[in-house]
């Protein structure tokens, strides 16, 4: 097994021999880029010049004194995001406008510059290495067309790579990208989990699916259903990496290495936190918290401990690859969709890995309401035709809290059918919640961090 090549990369960024490569000196590097950073946000951005106004940043003299320094939330992105930036408007050579999950809300708008996006093209470029050689052929189903786009800049690191990165965006039609990816001699993907899975479960007019030669693919998003992982190593015999990022960490955040166990983290270019979401505070190394990063190097909209609202953990423990580098175990799902159902809590997460196994099962969404006084869950499916609705309530009913719920009349499952394809959407998954909403919401939180 290759050690993560993101180990050596790091050592270079950060000034020193790939054999002098410690702990003790990423830390001194990430010391020295967040005070550089927190400086030049006191000085340029409106925003931290107010928040950050009580700080001194000489006052930072090691990695726990962040925790002294107030968050940043997307709420506050929202409101005011020219009022982040470091630069004037007229270095920044891409904006990308993220719509809110919610019905109300404005878009989130990010900036970046061209030295902000060199950084994500040479990440992409190092750390796809992990999974492609020179001569490979990459389909790109991720936004790509406008210059600056997440396919964009993977398509030039991948360049550099010595490596064909092919556009093609999200896909519409599953046949008609089978169809691209045998013409183009396709040997590798990066794409959505759900929408990968679709060209995986994809059956012709006769009930036949499409045979590739896979090497590997990436998934890329916040949360990865281990259940549409497995499915692809075994209808491809493929590796399958994840990849963890958001626009907000400037597209890439962390990639998988060889030993497919647990992310390795851009350390030279973010510095990544986890906390408690509910006291504010780190949560001891090894226990599962919220994802916070700071951005060390970015010069157009540097954010300072960035709530991602993503639950995860950091793996104590050493990488079988070898690397000194840390290691962050897969994201588990969104703070802000843990809902109660009947005295428990259901996350969309549970629902992904008890659906996915379904033979035929290529999308679905859930909502809840509550018409009658009972919680109902309304499932809706769609299937590639293999699928029966026997083997989706039994999957459905693997989830002990629907198991239980549904026994004690507590809750109803409502399953139903969609018709047409899948929509194409890189949107996240969320299970939708009709039911009314208050302070609850907090305590959901808190709850199931203390019980993960
Ligand atoms: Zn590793």
């Amino acid at each position: 097994m290759e050690m993560t090549p993101l180990n050596n990369w790091i050592a270079r960024k950060i000034g020193v021999n790939v054999s002098g490569l410690t702990r003790e000196n990423i830390e001194k590097y990430q010391l020295q880029k967040l005070r550089a950073i927190l400086e030049l946000v006191k000085n340029k951005s409106v925003f931290y010049r107010k928040a950050l106004a009580d700080f001194k940043t000489e006052s930072l003299t090691c990695l726990a004194g962040l925790k002294y320094i107030s968050y940043t939330t997307a709420e506050e992105i929202r409101n005011n995001p020219l009022h982040f930036l470091c630069v004037s408007q007229d270095q920044i050579c891409r904006v990308v406008t993220l719509q809110s999950s919610g019905t109300t809300g404005e878009p989130k708008r990010l900036y970046f510059t061209k030295e902000d996006q060199e950084l994500t093209i040479d990440f992409f470029h190092i750390g796809m290495s992990t999974l492609v050689v020179p001569g490979d052929r990459v389909l790109i189903l991720l936004p790509g067309k406008l210059p600056g786009s997440v396919g964009d800049l993977l398509a030039k690191g991948l360049s550099r790579l010595g490596v064909k990165g092919i556009h093609h965006g999200l896909v519409t039609d599953p046949g008609r990208t089978l169809q691209i990816m045998l013409e183009q001699e396709v040997n590798a993907l990066v794409g959505i989990p759900t929408q990968v899975l679709s060209l995986a479960r994809y059956r012709d007019e006769d009930g036949n699916n499409i045979p590739l030669k896979l090497k590997s693919v990436l998934l890329s998003t916040d949360y990865v259903p281990q259940a549409i992982t497995r499915e692809l190593q075994q209808s491809w015999d493929c590796r399958v990496y994840s990849h963890y990022g958001m626009t907000e960490m400037g597209f890439g955040g962390a990639v998988e290495c060889q030993a497919l166990a647990g992310y390795h983290l851009r350390e030279a270019d973010l510095y990544f936190e986890i906390i408690n979401p509910v006291t504010g505070l780190p949560v001891p190394e090894g226990e599962e918290g919220e994802v916070v990063f700071t951005t060390l190097t970015r010069q157009g909209m540097p954010l300072i401990r960035y709530r991602t609202g993503d639950r995860a953990r950091f793996i104590p423990e050493p990488c079988p690859c070898g690397t000194i580098l840390k290691r962050m175990a897969p994201v588990t799902g969104r703070l802000n969709n843990v809902c109660q159902v009947a005295g428990g809590l259901l996350t969309m997460s549970d629902l992904d890995e008890a659906l996915f196994p379904v033979a035929g099962l290529l999308n679905f969404q859930a909502s809840l309401s509550c018409p009658e006084g009972i919680d109902r869950l309304t499932v809706g499916v769609w299937l590639n035709g293999e699928a029966n609705m026997t083997a989706i309530r039994k999957a459905l009913d693997t989830i002990p809290l629907i198991h239980s719920a549904t026994k004690q009349g507590n809750l109803e499952v409502n399953i139903t059918i969609l018709p047409g394809g899948v929509p194409a959407s890189g949107a996240k998954r969320i299970i939708t919640d009709l039911r009314e909403r208050g302070e609850i919401n907090e305590k959901i939180v808190s709850g199931h961090v203390a019980a993960s």
